[in-house]
């Protein structure tokens, strides 16, 4: 994060006291609500592969447990910091509340560029981590998953070595495993499915049908690319994505699984051949289309971006891409935002049937996954715009958070405070 860019957890601070406005909730209450409860920073020494040893410097915060154990993934990125990963666990707590899943929020990270290490340099990394991080984590206290730059081998890594010290079998102390090692069917496509989900009830909602529409996807990882093959297959027109090499752009759509198949071949989506043009990131954000998705990381729009967005829907796939000058400017001009506490919380509602399956030792079929992550998105999309009509709130972030706060101070005055 750089000096002049919007610090995430003020972000988060400032989208939780717009929501309490609307509550009738006490202050001291909502004022416990923006801070974690606990933040572990370690600082790993690990062997490198040429017998130097490295240090690295780790996070895990455990925002809030009112509803459930912590949940929530954790990140290896240059950028990552306290505030990033204090702001990402927040943004689980209220994520898991949306959608209504039993757990509270929580986020992890190493500051680590994983490009630059071997498999074996990132797996006895993610070992140590994991070492440091077994007092707190467990199926019913914090459960981890991944995020940017992770992915099934580190969770199975981290199942491995908590199971290992603690010897037992739990595979629900972390989500987004392998199927081999305990995964669920469909959680790999699960944020990208609740980003299409999301985009299709949102433009039911505006009276308009998704398939009538043109699509840009900013960030073409897992989220991305999964959101924008099924926002396709609705019938939509994906006309420019992008990652961090710049965007391709082609007026009658794009073939997004071929995108996908060029980035894998030669590690970005540039130079995809079909393409009729190439432009930034930030021409991308601002295309003319009628929804865009923001899938890469947060801030990616800030306030002076905002003012040159030209679509008409945002359905954020990333978390926290707009920064919260930026949300101002969009309300103002009417685009109308679906915030990502909503539409990216496929992930930890796949996640969780995850548990579940792994507490029965018993498994699901896709199409059950697929139907239950439906019925929890669509519900969740139901209870928002409820709130967003009955409270008359100026947007749909604030009426999910709205919704998600009241949830968490629920449980809180039924848990009672103690001591
Ligand atoms: P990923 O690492 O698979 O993909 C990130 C993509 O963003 C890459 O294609 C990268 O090249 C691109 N990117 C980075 N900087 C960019 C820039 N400036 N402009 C354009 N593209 C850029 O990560 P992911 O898992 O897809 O996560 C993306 C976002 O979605 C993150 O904010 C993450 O927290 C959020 N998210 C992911 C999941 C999940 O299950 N994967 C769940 C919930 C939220």
């Amino acid at each position: 994060m750089s000096g002049d860019e919007a610090n995430p957890f003020e972000s988060l601070q400032e989208q939780i006291d717009d929501a309490a406005a609307y509550l009738d909730t006490d202050d001291d209450v909502v004022e416990r609500l923006k801070n974690p409860e606990r933040v572990l920073e370690l600082n790993l020494s690990v062997d490198m592969d040429d017998g130097s040893l490295e240090r690295f410097r780790a996070f895990r915060s455990q925002f809030n447990g009112d509803r459930g154990p912590y949940k929530g993934g954790i990140r290896y990125h240059p950028g990552v910091s306290r505030d990033e990963v204090k702001a990402l666990s927040g943004w689980m707590v209220y994520k898991c509340a949306v959608v209504d899943i039993p757990y509270g929020g929580g986020k992890g990270g190493i500051v680590i560029d994983p490009s630059e290490y071997s498999a074996a340099e990132l797996e006895r990394v993610t070992r140590s981590f994991a070492e440091e991080l077994r007092p707190l984590i467990g199926e019913d206290r914090d459960i981890p998953a991944p995020d940017v730059n992770t992915g099934q081998r580190e969770m199975n890594w981290i199942k491995d070595t908590y199971e290992t010290l603690e010897h037992t079998t739990e595979p629900g102390v972390v989500t987004g495993k392998s199927l081999e090692a305990g995964g669920s069917e469909g959680r790999v496509e699960a944020t990208g499915r609740s980003v299409m989900l999301t985009a299709r009830e949102a433009f039911d909602y505006l009276g308009t049908d998704v398939a009538d529409a043109s699509v840009a996807v900013q960030g073409y990882g897992n989220a991305g690319h999964v959101a924008a093959d099924l926002i396709d297959d609705l019938g939509a027109n994906v006309v420019a994505v992008s990652d961090s090499s710049g965007a391709v752009y082609a007026e009658d759509g794009l073939d997004t699984r071929a995108v996908k198949a060029h980035k894998n071949e030669t590690g970005s989506v540039s130079g995809y051949p079909d393409a009729d043009e190439e432009f930034s990131n930030e021409d991308l954000l601002t295309l003319d289309v009628d929804l865009l998705v923001p899938a890469a990381l947060e801030n990616a729009i800030d306030e002076d971006l905002a003012r040159d967005v030209r679509a008409d829907v945002i359905v954020e796939a990333a978390n926290g891409p707009l920064t919260p000058d930026a949300d101002d400017v969009l309300t103002e001009a009417d685009v109308h935002v679906f915030p990502d506490i909503l539409a990216n919380a496929g992930g930890v509602t796949v996640s969780y049937f995850e548990w579940v399956q792994n507490r029965q030792r018993f498994y699901w079929s896709e199409q059950k996954v697929n139907e239950e992550l439906e019925r929890h998105i669509v519900n969740a999309f139901d209870d928002l715009t409820e709130c967003y009509e009955s409270l008359d709130v100026p947007n749909f972030r604030t009426a999910a958070y709205v919704v998600a706060i009241q949830r968490v101070v629920n449980a809180f005055m039924d848990n009672g405070n103690w001591p």
